[in-house]
């Protein structure tokens, strides 16, 4: 352990050192409260043995600071002149762990610090599996955002994403679009190949997607068979950009005899951020109000949105 002893009486220093060495332990040691502190600041100590009574800040005070860290647990020995309840008291209510009396016992030390090393061990383990924890919880939640089909992220990630972007374009004037696309006749697809054929259909789809985006485009797996593409575009952009991914799916050429279109094809409809309609469901409806348009207008093309202001 790294130990540190503090104490403003040279020979009771000496005494202690002496002992924490011959335990076999790393021994640093400090004449009063700020030597100590100091030290505690720019070391990782497991043990502090502190005078109580010391100039400066004293014992207790030094044991309240220490308590007051969040970063390690150290454990805590004070020494006091006699074990009087009135001065051991205040001491384990400030935090201390352990207390010994002068004149130092050196057997009753080398049991304090027998003591302090399992407690310092099991804190030690303590904070390790604590981060490992963290690690865990921060993997899951970026895991909760990713769709285990695609690889695209999911819906609860758009549900968060969304607003954000939104508050960027209010705030910079940034331009901002939403591509609602859904793959055309995908239940036939299903019944005619299989839902494993049909899950091979939507990774490509999305493997399209993914390469053919610019960096700055963001796209999730909406749903099902449906995507969301965000792009930092006007409508025209963003338009031409979606009827860019269309291309793209189409040219894969894969075989759909229950499509009109004989292969695998998606419609999509564009929908741009208006200040006059600004929160992230005025944004979605518009792309499905279009999308709907361009279902209903044959499939395997890209609509507008319409959305005006409402007056
Ligand atoms: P439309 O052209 O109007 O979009 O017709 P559609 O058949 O694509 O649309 P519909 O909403 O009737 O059917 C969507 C189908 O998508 C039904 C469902 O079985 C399928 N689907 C949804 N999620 C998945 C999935 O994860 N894997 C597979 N293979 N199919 C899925
Ligand atoms: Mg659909
Ligand atoms: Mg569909």
């Amino acid at each position: 352990m790294k130990v540190l002893v503090v104490d403003d009486d040279p020979i009771s220093l000496r005494i202690l050192t002496a002992v924490v060495q011959d335990a076999g332990h790393q021994c640093f040691s400090a004449g009063d409260g700020d030597a100590a502190w100091k030290l505690l600041s720019g070391i990782e100590i497991d043990l502090v043995i502190s005078d109580l009574q010391m100039p400066g800040p004293d014992g207790l005070e030094l044991c309240r600071r220490i308590r007051t860290r969040r970063d390690r647990y150290t454990y805590v020995v004070l020494v006091t002149s006699h074990s009087d309840p009135d001065e051991v008291w205040p001491g384990m209510q400030a935090g201390a762990d352990d207390y010994l009396t002068k004149p130092m016992d050196a057997t009753a030390l080398r049991l304090r610090l027998i003591a302090a090393e399992r407690v310092s061990a099991l804190h030690t383990q303590l904070s390790a599996q604590q981060a490992q924890l963290e690690q865990l919880n921060t993997q899951l939640a970026a895991a909760a955002r990713v769709d285990a089909l695609t690889g695209l992220r999911n819906r609860r990630a758009l549900d968060e994403d969304l607003p954000a972007l939104i508050a960027r374009c209010q705030r910079y004037g940034h331009e901002l679009s939403a591509v609602m696309l859904d793959v055309d006749y995908f239940k036939t697809y299903n019944d005619q190949f299989g839902h494993p054929a049909g899950d091979e259909v939507l990774r490509r789809v999305s493997g399209v997607l993914i390469s053919q985006g610019r960096q700055t485009d963001q796209f999730y797996r909406y749903g099902g068979e449906e995507f969301l593409c965000l792009l930092s575009h006007d409508s025209i952009a963003a338009f031409r950009t979606a009827d860019r991914l269309r291309r793209a799916v189409a040219e894969l050429r894969i075989p759909h005899p229950g499509s009109a279109h004989g292969m695998v094809t998606f419609s999509a409809g564009v929908a741009t951020w208006h200040a006059w309609a600004p929160g992230p469901d005025a944004l979605l409806a518009a792309a499905d109000e279009a999308l709907y348009r361009a279902k209903a207008g044959g499939r395997n093309q890209v609509r507008v949105s319409e959305a005006v202001p409402q007056s």
